[in-house]
């Protein structure tokens, strides 16, 4: 394997426990359960209630337009917030909200997909989705795949990331994405073997999943770097999550970047040997990648060009406002702004709704800055295992807590709810 393609530490699984509003990003201490308020933080918006219209937006005058492309954690939570103050068109290609925080487990229980494919009809009220990409964004221009162009008086870039199948999917398609999925399910139900490449909090949570699933599989996970999880979390937290592995019968390789690709592809059955610098062989029916955050930026043009960073990521000043302009904002992974994760994402769409809102009622003073935010994390190993750090707190967060967080039922009622289907399986799978 290259330097380029060895295992990375990817994006971080942050806990979202549930907080008084405004929804805090911090984990809260592990409490019993369970009272609504004890269930984890969700990362939709604070409120869905009916609110005021801005006067912008009163009788006899036009409301701004606010085109926010990319419906995921970001894009959905900054729509469904500035959907009472302006005429909001959320700019989506996928069928479907994909709650791709869920998707391991979904790759272990297909029965899980309808639970984390959301229709975005129940979305807006008063705003539109349009079911198409972005290629082209200048300031207040964007131009669609269709090359159709919509002129927008505030553009909210909210395109996220890739990342390596089964954690996120590039199919547009729902149909093709869960066939995807069930074809990767029925694949790791017939190998016997599985290495996972990278061992940071996605590789550990597929590691869990799959033994969860299917205990007497042999799971190898395996990292470049010397320890699991990434540099930023504590020695504790990765001891206790290395323990977990272990008891469950994980290896775990690590300082071990593999000599070469596997010849077969991520989640294809093939039998392999592949061979790592540090001198093990390994041998496994079937791979997948857990390394590589990709940012969705290739669509800026024009002065938003500058924006982009030689990364990829957008850069953004503190109000979340693209480098150089007013009114263009950019959140979520895309952006330079903070770490990679869900709940982040949905702290931002409040703070860069707040913000457009205070710019259509002409209070520039009224902008709001982001703060960064301290390093925590939840990471499950299967429905009941796992472990946590939280900010300000010397305490591990103990598998419990995690279990309650989002091992059990992978936060998906919160997301029904900011789509507005919250209840429509009952709660059952498909
Ligand atoms: C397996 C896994 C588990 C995770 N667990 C957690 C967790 O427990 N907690 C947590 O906080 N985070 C977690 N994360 C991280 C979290 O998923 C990401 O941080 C989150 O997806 C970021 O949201 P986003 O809206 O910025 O981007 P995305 O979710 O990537 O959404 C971007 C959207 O934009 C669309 N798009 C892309 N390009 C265009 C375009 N040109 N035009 C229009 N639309 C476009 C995409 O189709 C997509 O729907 C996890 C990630 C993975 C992979």
């Amino acid at each position: 394997m290259s330097d380029s393609s060895q295992p990375r530490p990817p994006q971080s699984t942050a806990p979202q426990p549930r907080s008084p509003q405004p929804r805090s990003l911090q984990p809260r201490p592990p409490q019993p359960r369970p009272p609504q308020s004890t269930a984890p933080q969700s990362t939709a918006p604070q409120s869905t209630a009916p609110q005021p219209r801005s006067p912008q937006s009163g009788a006899g005058q036009s409301a701004p337009t606010v085109v926010v492309i990319g419906g995921g954690y970001a894009g959905t939570s900054t729509a469904k917030a500035l959907d009472q103050f302006a005429d909001v068109v959320l700019v989506e290609p996928k069928d479907d909200f994909v709650h791709n925080v869920a998707s391991l487990r979904a790759l272990a229980d297909p029965s899980w997909l309808p639970r984390i494919y959301l229709p975005y009809s129940g979305l807006l009220a008063r705003g539109r989705v349009i079911q198409d990409r972005a290629v082209k964004v200048d300031a207040g221009r964007v131009t669609l795949g269709s090359g159709e162009e919509l002129h927008a008086d505030y553009i909210v870039l909210a395109t996220g990331s890739g990342y390596p199948f089964p954690a996120k999917s590039d199919l547009d398609s729902t149909a093709a994405a869960h066939e995807k999925v069930r074809a990767a399910h029925e694949a790791v139900s017939r190998a016997a073997r599985v290495l996972i490449a990278g061992a940071g909090p996605v590789g550990i949570e597929l590691a869990g999943e799959i033994v969860a699933a299917w205990p007497g599989k042999q799971v190898t996970l395996l990292d470049a770097a010397g320890d699991i999880l990434g540099e930023q979390f504590r020695p504790e937290l990765k001891a206790e999550l290395r323990r977990q592995l272990a008891d469950i019968g994980v290896r775990v390789l690590l300082a071990s970047p593999l000599r070469h690709q596997p010849p077969a592809d991520p989640g294809e059955l093939r039998t392999f040997t592949v061979a790592t610098t540090a001198g093990a062989e390994i041998t496994a029916d079937i791979w997948f990648r857990c390394y590589g955050v990709v940012p969705s930026s290739d669509y800026l043009a024009g002065e938003l060009a500058a924006a982009r960073l030689a990364d990829g990521f957008i850069e953004v000043n503190p109000y979340l406002q693209v480098t150089g302009q007013d009114r263009v904002f950019a959140l979520g992974d895309v952006a330079s702004a903070d770490r990679k994760m869900a709940g982040i994402a949905a702290r931002q769409a409040q703070l860069v709704a707040g913000n457009i809102r205070a710019l259509i009622a002409g209070e520039r003073a009224g902008l709001a800055s982001y703060q960064r935010s301290e390093p925590s994390i939840i990471v499950p190993i299967g429905p009941e295992g796992g472990a946590g750090q939280r900010a300000g707190s010397e305490d591990l967060l103990p598998a419990e807590y995690v279990a309650q967080a989002k091992g059990r039922d992978m936060m998906v009622e919160r997301f029904a709810e900011l789509l507005g289907v919250s209840g429509r399986d009952g709660g059952t799978h498909e």
